[in-house]
Order: structure tokens, then sequence, then C-alpha cells
């Protein structure tokens, strides 16, 4: 991927996905949270695409628009999100092109943000079942060789499978949690939001 023209590219792509699904993001957390999580990430991610740095690197492109959602998204999505794009800004560093190699460290350093704040583990029915098994799809397809869109679909093919396997979890964390049972037959909303964010990911990168 190009410097940070693709990385912006993914920003704003990821607004415009965000802002189409609010509403069905939002419907998701009404079955199973507090009904917000759509216009929770909208709010964020206009912030985002407003913090765009202009001629940044890749990695400061990351990190501008962590800060701006962990500031403007509400809710414990803002912070987990927010976290896990500074983290991948960081881990990019000063770099201009982005390999796969370089995207495989940034989605792990995501990931690791993401599971050090929020403490989910896989299974838990939140954002991380979707994450994880994309970063392992991930690293899976560079190994095998493929290239940033083969790995980057992948990412996003195994996101979309592991949130519909979120529903007939039962949530551990977040508000999901204190539904206990009745939380099952419900996907989470995390983890369908994750899942759209690496679609577009991949879309930005092929
Ligand atoms: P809130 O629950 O505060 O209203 P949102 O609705 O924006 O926040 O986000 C809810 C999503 O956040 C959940 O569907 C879940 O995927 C994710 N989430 C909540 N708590 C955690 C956690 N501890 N670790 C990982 N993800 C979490
Ligand atoms: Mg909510
Ligand atoms: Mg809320």
């Amino acid at each position: 991927m190009n410097t940070a023209m693709g990385t912006e590219r993914w920003v704003r792509t990821a607004a415009e996905r965000v802002a189409a699904d609010a509403e069905r993001l939002t419907r998701l957390d009404a079955a199973i949270g507090d009904g917000d999580h759509g216009h929770n990430l909208e709010r964020g991610f206009t912030a985002a695409v407003a913090a765009l740095p202009g001629d940044a690197p890749p990695g400061k492109v990351l990190v501008a628009a962590g800060r701006a959602l962990v500031s403007k998204t509400g809710g414990a999505s803002g912070p987990l999100y927010g976290t896990a794009l500074r983290r991948a800004g960081k881990a990019l560093g000063d770099t201009d092109e982005i390999d796969a190699a370089a995207l495989a460290t940034a989605l792990r350093a995501a990931l690791d943000g993401v599971t050090e704040l929020g403490r989910a583990a896989q299974g838990d029915k939140t954002m991380v079942d979707a994450l994880a098994p994309a970063v392992a799809a991930f690293e899976r397809a560079r190994d095998d060789g493929g290239d940033l869109a083969a790995c980057a679909r992948a990412a996003a093919d195994a996101a979309e499978r592991g949130a519909e396997a979120t529903v007939p979890l039962q949530a551990r964390k977040g508000r999901a949690s204190y539904l206990g049972e009745r939380s099952k037959g419900h996907m989470d909303p995390g983890a369908a939001s994750t899942a759209l964010l690496l679609r577009a990911l991949a879309d930005t990168v092929s």
C-alpha cells in the first residue's frame, strides 16, 4: 500500500461504511447492550476523518485517528478502537511503504492493545472474537506468500466468520455480559463493526 494516502483512504472508507451501517450496528447493540454502538462509532470516525493530519507517514495517520476515536467515541468501544489504531500506528513507526509484513505487525499490535485494555479472551463475545481470528488469518496468508491484498482479504473473511460465530455465545465482557444467558442468540455489535472495518481495509488495499 502506497504511503499515507492508503491509510487515509482506509480511515475515510471506514467512516463511510460506519455511517452507512450505523443503524444496523445500533440495532445489534439495542438487542444486548444500550443501543448506541453505531452512533458512537459514527461520531468517532467523523472525528477521525477531521483529525487526519494530511501529509504524514501512515503510522502518524493512524495515531491521529486513534486519538480522535478515544476522545470522541462514547462507550467502551471508543478507547478500545482508539487504542487499536494508536498501537497499530506506533508499530508502523515512520515507514512510508506498508507491505504485508508491516501490516501483520500493526494488526498484531492492535489486537494486543485491545486485549491489554479490555481483558477479553476469544469466546467472550466481543470485538476480540472478530479481531483475533483476523490477525491469525492475516499472518497465515502472509506465511503462505500472500501479498497485501490477499492477506487483508483473508483477515476480513475471518473477521466476518468470527462475528457470525458470536451469535450463540454468552457475553462475558462489556454491557452484554449483564444479560447472562439472554445475551445468546445475537451477534456482538463490536465484532460486527470489527468485521466491517477489516472489510474496508481489504477493499482499500486491493
Ligand atoms: P458501550 O457498551 O459502552 O455502550 P459500545 O456500544 O460502543 O459501548 O461498544 C460495545 C462493544 O464493545 C461490544 O459489542 C464489544 O464488542 C466491545 N467491548 C465491550 N467491552 C469489551 C472488552 N472488555 N473487551 C473487548 N471488547 C469489548
Ligand atoms: Mg453500547
Ligand atoms: Mg453506551
